[in-house]
This record gives C-alpha cells, structure tokens and sequence, in this order.
C-alpha cells in the first residue's frame, strides 16, 4: 500500500481511539420539528430552520414554478449567462429587506465570506477577529493574506487596544452576528463605533441573526437600527430562510466591487435559480407575517424557565441557539443519549468545537415547535437531572461507606 495510504489510515485510526471520528446519520424525508433519523422518528432541536420554513408549501410552490421558469440548472457562472431575472430580483429584495443599498447573491456563507474578505483586504492589511467567529471567517481572513488579530470574545475594550496600535493601510473587523455555539449577540454599536474612530471596516456575519432578530427578522444590523457605510453585512439563507445560498449586502460601491473581485462568486456555477424563487416567497413570508418570530421568542422564554432549576446553566441567549453547560465532556454525551432513548434529538458540542471544559447540549428553537414539544424536551431533561443526582449520590454513599 503506499505510504501516504498508510499514514492517513493511521490518523483515521487515532481519531477513531480519541472518539473524535464524526459519522453521519441518515436522515429521512423533510426537515422540521419531527425528524427521521436512522429509521426511526425524533423530536429534532439540532437543525437552523428557525421559522419552519424549510418545508413550507408557499416555498415548495415557488421552488416548483421556478423549476418549470427556469429549469434545474443556471448553467454558468454569474458573469458570463447565470445571472436570471429572479436573482436579479432577490438580490433587490434582500438588500431593501435588510436596509442596506445593495446586495450580491453567493452560493454559500461559507463562499462569500471566503470571496468577500479577499477582495477587501489583503497583504499589508489586517483583519482583527473575535475568538468564537465562524470557521470561514477565519479561513476568508487566511485567504487574505492579510495579518489575523484575534481578540478576546465580544471584547469591545482590547479590540480597541489592537485598533490603536495599528496603522495598516486597512483595517477589517469580522464578527459572527449571533455566536453558533453560544447564541449570544456581538455588540455590534460598540464595535461600529470603534471602526468609525480607528477607519476601520466591520463585516458581520448574520448566519443565526437573518429572520431570526430586528423587525421582521431583518437581522441583527436591523435589531439594532445602526445605518453605516462601513457595514458589510452576510446573510446566510440556508438557516431561517430555510433555503440555502447567502448574500453580502452594503454600500453599492463595495459590492460593485465584489462582483469584478469576489473569486467565490466569479468562479463558480450560478446557483439553481428555483432556489431563488423559493427565497423570494421566504422573504416575502417573513414581511408579511411575523408571528414566527414572536412565537420562536415565546418558546426562548418557555424554554429559559423550564430548565432554569437544573443543574446545568443555560448560557445567556435571547436567540433561536440555546446552549446548556454541562461541562463534562462524557456527561455531554451520556445527555444527548439520554434524550435519544427518549426520543429526542440535541446535539452534544464538545471541544475542540467549543472551548474545554464547556462541553454542552447545543438546543436549537423554530417557530416550527409547539410549546408542547418544548415542553417535552423539558420534561426529559428533569428527568435526566433525577436519574444523575440519584447516581450520584448513590455514588458518594459507597464511597462513604468504604471509608468507614
Ligand atoms: C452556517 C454558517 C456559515 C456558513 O453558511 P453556509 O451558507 O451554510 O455555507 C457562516 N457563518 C456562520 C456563523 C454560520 O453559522
């Protein structure tokens, strides 16, 4: 066998000692609250189809006519023939949704963080990034070529030591708008303000804050009524808007120049345009009927009270991600087996994903949940909590007992 063969069984093979070796599972039929899961059915809150939308029938409808408008594939990339009215007309309607003057449609977040971070800054340059961002962000920032300064999480103070040291001829400060893994909120007005003072760009990621926060759903830039040509703003349309694809929206200067330079959206197939039927019908759902917003915030708050008397904390988090601290990397894992042989599906989070000594059940809400299915989830980790105290302390009575 050659070398390179052996080495990289080998590796495969510590990974798999290390119980770090990720399998899929095989899910079955659509995406929502009830999930099929290797043969057998699930109550889900690992998934980021916030408002339920990824099986809604108006975005079935509007998926179906543009298959029969458009058919299945855009054949070629943006510049050359990819580019079809309906993107056309979702890149308008996304733009006005989030309050910004344009937008340019990408295939992926994971692409137009990669395309857009490049195509600012670049050797000579830094970009300056919090701990917790996203894996593209970081990826985009190397790409780059530019110099990578991280700063402590949502830490607006030594950020700004990093800024005032600086004199690079640009500056780029990148953040998750809503933190995957703990689901709190960067607090994007200080940083704003710290790139209006040091002349620097902010690029928020709005992967978990895109139908979720603001208005409507507008997004986090919305949430928070900030207006600034600084701001570039990426939303993802694979999570609330239960599509797939994103978008970079902000001043039309900057992202006319993202279509001549963003590589990741000039060297790629233009995506299928039925997908951008189906997101216009989604953006068209989340401006007329906001009640998916107010209910997925009920249930933050059904769900923040259920669990407040358990032993282990939820991090603070007014978002659809809802992270409970079990600490213990085992005990993460004996939890989410646990509600499993209960029917229930959340994800245990362990390191390196998240930080040691924070391993955690990752509780993602949709407004697709009942407040009885969020009820249930509740039930089943109190249920949890007796089972481990009653070991535990069955545990500590041995022990006493052999010291006696
Ligand atoms: C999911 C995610 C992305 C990537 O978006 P895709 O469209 O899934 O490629 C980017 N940033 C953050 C914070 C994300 O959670």
């Amino acid at each position: 066998m050659p070398e390179l063969l052996n080495q990289i069984r080998a590796q495969l093979d510590a990974l798999q000692e290390q119980k770090l070796l990720r399998k899929r599972r095989i899910v079955e039929g659509p995406q929502g609250p009830l999930l099929t899961v290797d043969g057998r059915q699930y109550l889900a809150f690992c998934n980021n189809d916030y408002l339920g939308l990824a099986n809604h029938p108006a975005l079935h409808a509007a998926a179906q006519s543009g298959l029969e408008q458009y058919g299945v594939g855009a054949s070629a990339s943006a510049l050359i023939s990819g580019h079809t009215s309906v993107v056309e007309e979702l890149e308008q309607a996304l733009a006005e949704f989030v309050g910004m003057p344009r937008a340019l449609h990408f295939s992926t977040g994971y692409m137009a963080n990669m395309g857009t971070i490049p195509a600012l800054v670049g050797v000579g340059d830094v970009v300056f990034s919090d701990r917790l961002n996203h894996a593209c962000l970081i990826d985009g920032a190397r790409l780059s070529g530019a110099q990578f300064r991280i700063y402590p999480h949502n830490d607006v103070a030594r950020l700004e030591q990093l800024l005032a040291k600086s004199n690079s001829p640009r500056k780029l400060v990148v953040t998750d708008a809503v933190f995957s893994m703990d689901g709190d909120i960067a607090p994007l007005p200080e940083l704003l303000a710290l790139c209006e003072k040091y002349d620097a760009w902010l690029l928020v990621d709005d992967a978990h804050g895109f139908g979720v926060l603001g208005p409507q759903g507008r997004g986090s830039v919305a949430h928070f009524g900030l207006k600034s040509e600084r701001i570039l703003y990426m939303g993802t349309l694979g999570k609330a808007a239960g599509v797939a694809g994103a978008f970079v929206a902000g001043d039309a200067t900057l992202i006319e120049w993202l279509l001549q330079r963003a590589r990741t959206y000039i060297f790629t197939t233009a995506s299928p345009p039925l997908l951008a039927s189906a997101l216009l019908a989604a953006v068209k759902l989340m401006q007329e009927e906001d009640w998916r917003q107010q209910h997925l915030q009920q249930l933050i708050a059904r769900l923040r009270n259920g669990v407040a008397s358990l032993p282990w904390p939820l991090l603070p988090s007014t978002t659809a991600v809802q992270a409970m601290i079990v600490q213990d990397n085992q005990l993460a894992l004996d939890l989410m087996e646990g509600l499993r042989q209960q029917g229930i599906w959340v994800p245990a989070i362990r390191p390196p994903t998240v930080p040691k000594d924070t391993a955690r059940l990752r509780i993602s809400l949709s407004a697709a949940h009942s407040n009885e299915q969020v009820d249930q989830l509740i039930s089943a980790l109190h249920a949890l909590a007796k089972q481990h105290a009653e070991a535990d302390s069955r545990s500590m009575a041995r022990n006493g007992n052999t010291v006696e």
